[in-house]
């Protein structure tokens, strides 16, 4: 294996191997370095991997809906075979209801009408008819399942939602991000598996490498944080945190995956749903089960914890979001032992991502992914190999931001949206839902 590259990407999730891809692909030597054995075993492999338009902000839902059509193409996309096979995008589309909390999901749909994006209104019976185990009730906001109202109408019946057809969820995260890292080597990258970057080399002001597991030197004028739930501390390493706004850190999530209810079959008649009032959205998930993921209410305590250090065991969260979906679908059960699994978002402090350089040159970042950018890893591979390729070339990006062009969806977003610099964006729903 070469000692120098062009550039060395720290971290081989789905972000980090699409990034390997997006700059070899411009023609940098690159070397992909992952501390565990495999692509997409960090909290890649834990993702519910659900693609949807709608985000809180007009650059969030244009490369929500844009990422559709990656995840459609997904084999011209890679180009290449892989001996595992391709990861499968189930297009079933995603459903919100509309409720008095997000403003019946007016705000929505003016960012949809804003980048052009489809959508349908439901009415409450086309609901009923499609999940006739749902019911509409309104429960306002989401409670501690203590809470004596719990469950307990609290207002009218919601009137139905607004559904997307550009949607649905990606079956396997990892192997997905297995066919990135195949794509990549096609295209040039290379991967060492297993190896942990325990310092960021730095002369003469900028970066020249990374020290792998205490003693072993690699050189590249080109390094890329892409670590995750472990971001803060690959900075750290580096010494940029003092010269980021926004900054990351990992906070733990419970994912439940539960039987479908009264023998409706879920897995195939299903869809992604999403419910601000109940606080948890869902997807089909294999053998006719429902997985439930926590939209982050504020009724609940955030789990931040150390990455190399946290619960792997589900906690009473587990039966709590369970029991928060039995309030829309009352037969659903609430099995006495967990099944899902538990893993850590990458959260920045206002839950969009951070794209950018550093202050120190060379050393670039993807990080702060907030448990919402599976979707768009294929995206900002292309994004960043055009945002390191300008810094390289001399452009100051921080005050001459780069531009990317969302080619299916014709528009075009400025990644100076996802600097480290910014202020904490206030239209953000500081939640999964970005
Ligand atoms: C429970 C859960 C549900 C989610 N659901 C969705 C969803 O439905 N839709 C969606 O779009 N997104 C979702 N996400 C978010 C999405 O999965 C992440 O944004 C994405 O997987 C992050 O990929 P990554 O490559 O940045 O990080 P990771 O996959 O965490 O990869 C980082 C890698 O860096 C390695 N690493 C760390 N430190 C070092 C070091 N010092 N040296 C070497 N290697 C190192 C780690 O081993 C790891 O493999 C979810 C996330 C979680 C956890």
């Amino acid at each position: 294996m070469a000692r120098n590259h062009d550039a060395i990407v720290i971290g081989a999730g789905v972000i980090g191997a699409a990034i390997a891809l997006g700059l070899a692909r411009k023609g940098f030597k690159v070397l992909g370095v992952d501390r565990l054995p495999a692509a997409g075993y960090g909290s890649t492999s834990g993702s519910c991997a659900i693609i949807r338009p709608y985000y809180s902000t007009v650059d969030g839902s244009a490369l929500g809906w844009e990422s559709h059509f990656y995840w459609r193409d997904w084999a011209d996309f890679l180009g290449v075979e892989d001996e595992r096979g391709l990861a499968r995008y189930i297009a079933c589309g995603c459903l919100r209801l509309k409720s008095p909390g997000n403003k019946f999901l007016e705000p929505t749909v003016a960012l949809m009408d804003k980048i052009g994006c489809p959508y349908e209104h439901w009415s409450a019976e086309q609901v009923i008819e499609r999940l006739p185990m749902v019911v509409l009730d309104s429960f306002g906001e989401v409670k501690p399942v203590d809470a004596p109202d719990f469950g307990q109408p609290a207002g009218p019946p919601l009137p139905g939602g607004v559904f997307f057809p550009d949607g649905g969820y990606v079956s396997d995260p990892q192997l997905a991000t297995h066919n990135l890292q195949r794509a990549a080597e096609a295209a040039g990258a290379r991967f060492r598996f297993n190896v942990t970057v325990t310092a960021i080399r730095q002369a003469g002001g900028r970066v020249v490498g990374v020290t792998l597991d205490g003693d072993e030197e690699l050189d590249a004028p080109v390094v890329v944080n892409v670590a995750g739930p472990h971001s803060f501390k690959v900075n750290r390493l580096a010494g940029v945190e003092d010269g980021m706004n926004v900054k990351t850190r990992a906070l733990r999530h419970e994912v439940c995956h539960v039987p479908s209810p009264g023998g409706f079959d879920y897995e195939h008649k299903g869809f992604v749903f999403s419910d601000g009032e109940i606080g948890v959205y869902i997807r089909p998930e294999t053998g006719n089960h429902i997985l439930i993921g926590s939209e982050d209410p504020p009724c609940d305590a955030r789990q931040w914890v150390d990455p190399d250090d946290f619960n792997r065991d589900f906690t009473d969260q587990w039966r709590v979001q369970v029991m928060r979906l039995a309030q829309r679908m009352p037969a659903l059960g609430v099995p006495s032992r967990g099944k899902g699994l538990v893993d850590l978002y990458d959260v920045s402090d206002d839950w969009i991502p951070i794209y950018d350089k550093s202050d120190l040159a060379g050393f670039y970042m993807a990080v702060g992914t907030s448990g919402n950018q599976f979707k768009n890893a294929p995206i900002v591979g292309e994004m960043m190999a055009d945002l390191i390729t300008a810094c390289e070339s001399g452009r100051d990006h921080d005050a001459d931001p780069v531009d990317f062009h969302l080619r299916h969806i014709d528009r075009t977003v400025s990644l100076g949206f996802y600097s480290r610099r910014r202020e904490v964006n206030p239209d953000s729903s500081f939640s999964v839902l970005g």
